[in-house]
Parts: structure tokens; sequence; C-alpha cells
């Protein structure tokens, strides 16, 4: 079974996706973290972002690996370098919508995105996963927040915490400003782009989670399919 969600940066759907995935004992794909590695590969070797030709030769010879940290969390490697970090910085955020608009990218990352749902059983999280990667995924979901809300929940998310899991969590104000202004620049970029913009699936059930708490939103997403709903029972005994 496949799970696609999409939504803009910031909406909850890495730790929603992680959650839905734990609960029913599906694995986790998180894509945009393959966008932040191509953009990181980059960066390291000072290939310019809007120099496309590099950029896809960049993604085309990417080795990317998932693994599972002590702590529960995810582990990205990166042609064989541990990136988990690295592909979180600012400077990342600021070149990864450029080098993922660059067709060939996609074309490359959504292959490997296929192979890796190609045996089933995956929750997979991005922009494109209902439209383009996944389009007869059996339960697509498209996760929104108000622009204020999804400022909130990365800007504590870089101060070390998690809404998710502390709901009384702040953040800087200046911090949630700056960031605000780079999620409204990004979602820009990222929905109006020719190649795969970020929209819902005709068929995708929207889900705002900006007043909702994070287990609301988990609970909404596995009572969507009686199938999630009896892994996630199965999981539980
Ligand atoms: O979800 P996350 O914020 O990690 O994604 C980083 C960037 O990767 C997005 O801003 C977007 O440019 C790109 N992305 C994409 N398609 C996906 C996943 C991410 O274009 N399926």
């Amino acid at each position: 079974m496949i799970v696609a969600l999409d939504g803009p940066s910031g909406s909850g759907k890495s730790s929603v996706a992680r959650a839905v995935a734990r609960r029913c004992g599906l694995t986790y794909l998180d894509t945009g973290a393959m966008y932040r590695s191509v953009a990181l590969v980059c960066l390291e070797r000072g290939v310019d972002p809007a120099d496309e030709a590099a950029v896809a030769e960049a993604a085309r010879a990417i080795d990317i690996e998932f693994g599972d940290a002590a702590d529960g969390s995810q582990t990205v490697r990166a042609n064989g370098a541990d990136v988990t970090a690295a592909i979180r910085t600012p400077e990342v955020e600021r070149a990864v919508s450029r080098v993922s608009a660059v067709p060939e990218v996609r074309e490359v990352m959504v292959a490997l995105q296929r192979r890796a749902g190609a045996h089933g059983d995956v929750v997979a999280e991005g922009r494109d996963i209902g439209t383009v990667v996944f389009p007869a995924a059996d339960v697509k979901v498209f996760l929104t927040a108000s622009p204020e809300a999804r400022a909130r929940r990365r800007a504590v998310q870089r101060t070390g915490r998690n809404l998710a899991e502390d709901a009384g969590a702040v953040a800087d104000a200046e911090e949630e400003r700056r960031v605000l202004a780079d999620l409204v620049r990004r979602d820009a970029y990222d929905s109006t782009r020719e190649a795969s913009p970020l929209r819902p699936a005709d068929d995708a059930c929207r889900i705002d989670s900006s007043d909702l708490t994070f287990e609301e939103v988990v609970d909404k997403i596995v009572a969507l399919s009686p199938e999630l709903a009896v892994r996630a029972a199965e999981e539980r005994s």
C-alpha cells in the first residue's frame, strides 16, 4: 500500500508521515531529503544552482541512502557521507528550490522514489507524490497550514525542539519572521515552477493542520483508509 503525503514547507508533513509510517508498519520515504542532498552536493562542489547541466550531472551521479538513528529518527547519507544535519541548513534551503526545479533532476529523483516504492508499503512525503510519483497511491493527502503556523513549526524545529512532541515550545520572534519570509519565497517558487509544481492531486484529501494537534492529524489520516486502520490495529497488538 502506498500513502502519498504532499504539502508546502512546514505543514508538519515530515513528523506526520513518520508517525503514520510507524503506526501502520510502513516505510517512510522523505523525498525532500533527496532534493536537499542534491542541493548540498552542488554547494559542496561549487556548482552554481543556475547551471542546469552541472546540477543534473550531480543528480545523476548521487547515491542516497536512508538509515535509522538510535533515537528512532532517520539518517541520510549522500555519496557515502552522513548529511543528516548538513541538508537542513539555511544555505541548502536557499539553493534547494532552484535545484529541484531542474526537470532532469526531477526525472532522476522520481525514478529513485518509484524504485523505493516498487514493493509497496511506503508513506512517501513531498510535493508531487500524489500528482507525479505515485498517481495511483492508495491514500493521498495534501496537508496545509497557515504560513504563520508553518513558520512557527520550522522556527521551533531549528531550536532542536518539535511542536509535535512539545506543544508549548517557542522560538525567537525574529527567527520566526525570517523563516516565514523564506517559506513564502520557497512556496512561491515550488508552486509556480514548470516541472511538477506543488499542487494537490484532484483526488487528494486536504487537511488543514493549523488548528489541529499533531495526534489529530495522524488520526485523521489513519481513518481515511480501512486498510490503514487495520494495519494500525495489527501493529498495536
Ligand atoms: O520537504 P522539504 O522542505 O524537505 O523539501 C525541500 C525542497 O525540496 C522543497 O522546497 C522543494 O523545492 C523540493 N521538493 C520537491 N519535490 C518533492 C520534495 C521536495 O521539489 N517531492
